[in-house]
């Protein structure tokens, strides 16, 4: 290649610093020890992680293939000899390169400190796995449905997490302005998703964070709509929802473009979901019910006459997964807590017309929130 073709790197952000990195490393550390003291109180001798984004916040390991068995005394990351490097690079704890199947030498372990009730995160779990874990468990031993924990603790994020995922709120902002301004009627929605996700590599992003959607015309009204070869055309409300995912975590941002002049019925759609969007933003704050930041968005579009139209619920939590707890919907129970990441993301849905929502990315605070997404609300109009 010549060097025409080579562009200087334009990530917006210089790479993480070693401060950083090694503050991360000590988290993984105290993340590990708060497992470990609750063990007696759940009546469990160790627990035994096997859900990938689980095992990540508490060892920092990022290959696919591991278990960590936390206990008392310390705890055990075992993986196979593809990923012994890495495990030596990204884990501070003791780990072990197995030869075989994991589950043989993590029941050898088991053995060896005398762990007799061992939990283990079913929600996750393959049932060949479960039988895999089963059968290889030493005679005194027995396993003890105990998921979700680690879930909760990964509700509310670190300082070093809040500035991970604002890094990959800003790369998938960024990406979203550079490639808007080239959006002309005539591309197809794959060529479109192709360019956001494109340019968020290059600003910085290891992938998108869930596959991009881009949908056009009438698709749009489908929520969860995967882009085709259908192209844009003059007269289409187009929505775009993209995330990143950088430094393991994870943004989500929706926008709606309209290429052409829009229509009443298109303005006056558009209004009532930023209202709705915008009264959802007000409702944040710690301590407010979840249920509660749904009703304000609800409430909104009851006026518009649009409530029956919002077929999702308002939003939900994101961080090493791009859909984590809480959730924010009509009946759930959870109260929301300051430094949790969440999006505020109401839409309505017709069919035959399309459909229209607005997404942000926010950091919970004691009075209110920190809007993470920069990008303007206004409808695009190419
Ligand atoms: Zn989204
Ligand atoms: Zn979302």
């Amino acid at each position: 290649m010549t060097s025409k073709h080579v562009q200087p790197n334009r990530s917006i952000e210089p790479p993480l610093s070693p401060a950083t990195i090694a503050e991360a490393a000590s988290e993984f550390e105290t993340r590990r020890r708060a497992v470990a003291a609750a063990l007696p109180e759940r009546k469990l001798d160790a627990l035994l992680v096997s859900f990938g984004p689980n095992l990540r916040y508490l060892s920092g390991f990022t290959g696919s293939n591991a278990l960590l068995l936390v206990m008392p005394g310390g705890s055990v990351l075992f993986t196979d000899p593809r990923y012994q490097i890495q495990a030596a690079q990204e884990v501070s704890c003791s780990v072990t390169i197995a030869k075989g199947p994991l589950e043989l030498d993590m029941a050898a372990s088991l053995a060896r400190h005398r762990i007799k009730r061992l939990g283990f995160e079913p929600g996750m779990m393959s049932c060949e796995a479960f039988r895999s874990l089963e059968s290889s468990l030493p005679a005194k031993a027995e396993l003890v449905a105990a998921g979700g924990s680690i879930e909760q603790m990964r509700m509310v994020k670190s300082p070093a997490e809040i500035d991970r995922i604002r890094r990959s709120v800003l790369t998938n902002s960024r990406a979203f302005e550079e490639t808007v301004k080239r959006v002309r009627a005539g591309i197809t929605e794959r060529h479109l998703a192709a360019e956001l996700e494109y340019r968020m590599r290059r600003l910085g992003a290891e992938k998108p964070s869930f596959e991009t959607i881009v949908a056009g015309g009438v698709r749009s009204a489908l929520p969860h709509a995967q882009p085709t070869s259908a192209r844009l055309q003059t007269g289409q409300l187009v929505v775009v929802d993209m995330g990143s995912l950088q430094d393991g975590y994870c943004s989500d941002m929706t926008r709606m473009l309209y290429l052409g002049t829009p229509t009443a019925k298109v303005k006056r759609t558009y209004r009532a979901v930023l209202e709705a969007q915008l009264a959802g933003i007000d409702a944040v704050r710690a301590g407010a019910r979840t249920a509660r930041v749904d009703a304000a968005c609800r409430n909104v579009l009851k006026r518009y006459g649009l409530d029956e139209a919002f077929i999702h619920s308002t939003g939900h939590g994101l961080g090493l997964e791009i859909h984590e707890p809480p959730r924010l919907g009509k009946s759930d129970k959870g109260s929301l807590q300051a430094g949790m990441a969440v999006t505020i993301e109401p839409g309505v849905y017709l069919e035959g017309f399309g459909g229209i929502r607005i997404e942000d990315t926010v950091i919970v605070t004691e009075n209110g929130c920190e809007i993470l997404t920069p990008t303007t609300k206004e409808l695009r109009v190419i």
